[in-house]
């Protein structure tokens, strides 16, 4: 699928990572929405077996030499972490249907087997919450992996609720806007 894109392999707190994406330009590329995954393996309770940063290694390793793809996953919050894997302003892969125009966001863990992690959540909706920020568009456009018609699996698993997030994730955008009018008035 073409010359592997590198990574940025760096974790941020969610304060951090608010910061970081205002230091990302799009010139050439700019999404319309984010695909929300869970990771299925490592499972959450297996994450912290290695490094974070061993992790990202492992990743570009997987998705570069065995996988063959030009990238993976954009971030892959885990419960104490925002990793930022595939550099923001180029496509990933992680939703055939989507690539060309969605941001995709692994969630440790596996949320068929394993209870939807509460610092897990509350990363990713930081995370949503500061990409939505910076598109400056609507979270109901939030799309799970699982409703990409092209996919093969049941992605995330049964324990993360699409629209819990969808709300959370405005609430925390409106709490980061106070006095100003809801997201994506303009388009
Ligand atoms: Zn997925």
């Amino acid at each position: 699928m073409g010359v592997w894109k590198g990574i940025v392999g760096k974790g941020f707190t969610p304060e951090g990572f608010a910061q970081y994406i205002t230091t990302v330009s799009f010139p050439l590329w700019r999404p319309q929405f984010v695909v929300l995954h869970n990771t299925a393996a490592p499972k959450l309770s297996q994450w912290h077996s290695v490094t974070g940063q061993q992790r990202m290694a492992n990743l570009e390793n997987f998705y570069k030499n065995q996988q063959h793809w030009s990238a993976g996953p954009h971030l892959f919050v885990d419960d104490d972490l925002i990793w930022v894997f595939t550099p923001l302003n180029t496509p990933g892969v992680h939703s055939p249907s989507w690539n060309a125009i969605s941001w995709g966001v692994e969630m440790v863990g596996d949320y068929d087997a394993e209870p939807f992690s509460p610092q897990v959540r509350d990363n990713a909706i930081s995370a949503l919450a500061a990409m939505y920020s910076a598109l400056g568009r609507d979270p109901e456009s939030l799309r799970l992996h699982k409703e990409d018609p092209l996919t093969t699996h049941a992605c995330p698993g049964r324990n993360v609720h699409k629209a819990d997030m969808i709300q959370a994730v405005a609430a925390r955008i409106a709490s980061m806007h106070p006095g100003e009018h809801a997201m994506g008035a303009t388009g």
